[in-house]
């Protein structure tokens, strides 16, 4: 068995993001639009798949939304309305090629259909061992492709519920878009852990997306969240929803991750607003770690609503510490070590005066490997900070995610066998501070166990092998000159 080497990252990285609409004459333009509003969800690769009623047509590539249709910027005239799907790709399950790209677009018995996937499928490599023991092919490495094999199986196809029976099959964290030729099937895994919402536009038409931030960018209104176990259907009928699963037979286990890390602040999911629960993590982490400073401040941008919510608890001034350059990509795909430790030096850069001679608290959202948070305290020191206390809105990250985020090896994580006194040693910081989970779950609104806390509890929701990772679908590796990914814009 061969697997790729893993792709080094500072940080953690987002599996992807969706967006669909039903019933626009500018279906295809506002998914380029809502993508764009994702962006922050996965740079490597976009795609969007419409249908004018009959035939689907799709268009992928690699890079980010405005790169890929920059270069073929006559597609979003030509792809037809008014029904469309996109997706943002970031690669947990195989490796970040164009094969990989989504929407995955395949006909079978029934017809075409395109498939875009937020998530992970922890059962994956079963189901394509059993498939692909019967002769069937796979073209790609991605988790996704299972899902159409699954959805082409005459006995599947012959099912009351083809979808709802597929669905049942597959265990791990999902959202999912299905664009049939006439129609969006939306759904969400039973846990619900990631993200996925229904909106309205001015207009009329519905439009589901992974994060409500894509529905203020089309200027849509947001409806609710897709209930867990939930399939909406976006058709010329409207919005109609069914269960795949009994309503309330399993605890939801959303991905708290979300709301601490990768969302937009001005999204809205899990029951609030992700920028309300970031300054209450702060204040509650004001209140679990005080410290004697001059002025709070955050590492940006995850960091910056926490680093609110401390100074408002603490009383200690708020000031821009770090400033972040955003035409600079995300670190995590950058192509070699060398270039993403300058890339890191050009992302954040010191403001002098806001730290030179001050004791400062520096507000960070999660610390995962601590080479990256270390680099930036001591370019804080060097501009002339006498004290720095580190504090982290948080526990200390300690186990993998099997769900759909791409840590690193649990040997790679800083908090992995280290105590405080350690990491605080290894940041180089007068002291450390970590959220502890309690606290953590107290700023949550729904019941403490409707959260997925694996990655810090090492309590996973499902169960999990914990010796799969990120290229268990890529038992050969596929020798295919594929064009690699550029590094952004
Ligand atoms: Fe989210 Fe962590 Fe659970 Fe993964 S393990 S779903 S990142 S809370």
């Amino acid at each position: 068995m061969t697997h790729k080497p893993r792709v080094t990252c500072h940080g953690p990285s987002e599996s992807c993001g969706l967006f669909g609409i039903f019933g626009d004459d500018e279906a295809v333009q506002k998914t380029y639009v809502g993508l764009y509003g994702l962006q922050h969800r996965g740079q490597e690769s976009a795609g969007i798949a419409s249908s004018d009623g009959e035939l689907i047509q799709c268009y992928t590539g690699m890079g980010t939304v405005g790169r890929v249709f920059r270069r073929e910027s006559r597609l979003l005239t030509k792809l037809a309305n008014p029904i469309a799907i996109g997706h943002v790709r970031y690669s947990t399950t195989g490796s970040n090629t164009p094969r990989n790209n989504q929407p995955l677009l395949s006909e079978y018995s029934r017809g075409q259909v395109a498939v875009a996937h937020n998530g992970n499928l922890i059962n994956a490599r079963l189901l394509r061992d059993e498939y692909e023991a019967y002769g069937s092919l796979f073209k790609t490495t991605s988790d996704t492709e299972v899902i159409t094999h699954l959805i082409a199986k005459p006995t599947h196809v012959s099912k009351p519920d083809p979808l709802a029976h597929v669905l049942n099959h597959l265990q791990g964290a999902y959202c999912l878009l299905f664009l049939f030729a006439d129609r969006i099937e939306a759904a969400r895994d039973p846990y619900g852990i990631r993200p996925l919402c229904v909106g309205q536009t001015k207009e009329g038409s519905y439009v589901v997306a992974s994060e409500s931030c894509a529905l203020d960018a089309i200027g849509a209104e947001f409806i609710r969240e897709v209930e867990p176990g939930e399939i909406v259907t976006l058709d010329k009928r409207g919005l109609s929803s069914r269960f795949f699963v009994k309503p309330g037979s399993v605890t939801p286990a959303h991905c708290i991750f979300e709301h601490i890390y990768f969302a937009k602040q001005n999204s809205r999911f899990f029951g609030e607003n992700v920028n309300e629960f970031r300054k209450k993590l702060g204040r509650r982490l004001a209140i679990e770690h005080p410290a004697e400073a001059d002025v709070v401040t955050p590492v940006p941008d995850s960091g910056t609503s926490a680093a609110i919510g401390y100074s408002q608890a603490s009383g200690i001034p708020f000031d821009m510490g770090l400033v972040r350059s955003h035409y600079i990509g995300r670190t995590f795909i950058s192509p070699s070590q060398e270039l993403r430790e300058r890339e890191v030096q050009l992302k954040l850069a010191v403001v002098k005066e806001a730290v030179e001679g001050k004791r400062v608290i520096v507000v960070d959202d999660s610390i995962v490997r601590g080479t990256t948070t270390r680099g930036k305290i001591r370019a804080i020191r060097q501009a002339g900070a006498k004290e720095i206390h580190m504090r982290v809105s948080c526990p200390p990250l300690r186990y993998p995610c099997f769900y759909g985020v791409d840590f690193p090896t649990k040997k790679e994580l800083l908090a992995h066998n280290r105590d405080l006194e350690q990491i605080r040693q290894f940041l180089e910081v007068d002291s450390i501070g970590y959220m502890s989970l309690e606290g953590l779950l107290s700023c949550a609104v729904l019941p403490d166990d409707h959260y997925c806390t694996a990655c810090w509890s090492g309590k996973y929701p499902i169960p999990v092998d914990t010796a799969m990772n990120k290229f268990a679908l890529e038992h050969y590796q596929m020798h295919m000159f594929d064009d690699r990914p550029p590094t952004d814009e």
